[in-house]
């Protein structure tokens, strides 16, 4: 057993459902011998591979919080071959505060891998996510979404694979998902090794692993909530947990890349031209920025310095030097698929 302050109150190795808290300690003026709890639950049903499902890595994602939630009371043993590892609320405090990040050290989960068994709140969690969980996992699952910032279309985010047969079920999960837009990271294998996500401790472990940004925003879109539980039962079913799910029909994905963003270079109010899923040009007009305090001021106009479909958009109106208005990307090509 890796060294851990973590204590699941749950055993991973029993057959059965069983949910309860990996208890972080956490010494305080209110609780001197308190535990922070991260909610998990384990669903096993003998052999068959494991797959480690997380939400709430960033805390105001809500759409994989709700899908897994009700995934946990939806699936019992008998319905499951192998095991699946449920984490609703990853980084504990930040979900129970609806933030990015953990309102007690500040701690970005999804920046933070490989952590610190002896580190702060966040580090303990993503050492344990590392070091304990991801050891038992063949596969790994981390639904995020734009958060407060910013709006995604479904998406599908994945590496191209290490290996043929990786980057084949890559694929294969891709397809699985259905989400109509998928963002394959075209350098090397990717995720790399030395990233600092779940996914790059994923990577690390030899777990396949995929990601996905569902909406956002700060809130949940019923079509987006369906199309996300609908993904994540396919997925199950693909990998070969769920055996007697059946499919229905795939919509099919559009696989792209990232080609870069587009940022304000002034403070002010931002009113976007376009939306998620419209095609650039670089030099279009694809926004402005206001000064209500200044009203006489004339805007100023946010060029675009690529060509391409917007795959995001900065959601709350305010925006700041720096801040990121518009995700753009392009069609991937043959060999970076
Ligand atoms: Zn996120």
């Amino acid at each position: 057993m890796p060294e851990t302050l973590i204590k699941s109150e749950v055993d991973f190795e029993a057959n059965g459902k069983h949910h309860g808290f990996l208890r972080l300690p956490h010494s305080v003026h209110r609780s001197a011998y308190g535990w922070i709890p991260v909610p998990v639950v384990v669903i096993k049903n003998g052999d068959g591979p494991t797959a480690l499902l997380i939400s709430g890595n960033h805390g105001d994602e809500y759409e994989g919080q709700i899908a897994l939630t009700k995934l946990c009371k939806d699936l019992e043993p008998d319905n499951i071959r192998g095991r699946l590892i449920i984490l609703t609320m990853a980084n504990y405090p930040a979900a129970q505060a609806g933030l990015r990040t953990s309102p007690i050290d500040d701690g970005n989960l999804n920046r933070t891998f490989p952590g610190d068994a002896h580190g702060n709140p966040t580090q303990m969690i993503a050492h344990y996510i590392e070091e304990v969980l991801m050891v038992m996992c063949d596969y790994m699952f981390d639904f995020h979404s734009g958060g407060s910032s910013l709006i995604y279309p479904p998406t599908m985010l994945r590496g191209k694979g290490h290996s043929p047969q990786e980057r084949a079920k890559l694929r294969e999960l891709q397809q699985a998902f259905d989400a109509p837009y998928a963002w394959v990271f075209t350098s090397g294998g990717g995720p790399t090794t030395t990233a600092r996500t779940a996914m790059g401790a994923a990577g690390r472990k030899g777990v396949i692993s995929m990601m996905a940004e569902l909406g956002g925003g700060g809130t949940v879109s019923p079509a987006i909530l369906t199309m996300t539980e609908r993904g994540i039962k396919r997925m199950l079913h693909c990998i070969g947990v769920l055996p007697d799910y059946q499919p229905d029909a795939a919509n099919g994905t559009r696989e792209l890349q990232v080609v870069g963003s587009i940022y304000a270079y002034e403070s002010g109010l931002f009113e976007p031209f376009r939306e998620p899923g419209n095609e650039i040009r670089a030099g279009d007009d694809v926004g402005a920025i206001h000064h209500p305090d200044e009203p006489w001021r004339p805007a100023i106009s946010v060029p675009s310095c690529h060509d391409g479909l917007i795959l995001c958009r900065r959601f709350p109106g305010r925006v700041e030097r720096g801040d990121c208005l518009y995700q753009i990307a392009a069609d991937t090509k043959e060999d970076d698929q």
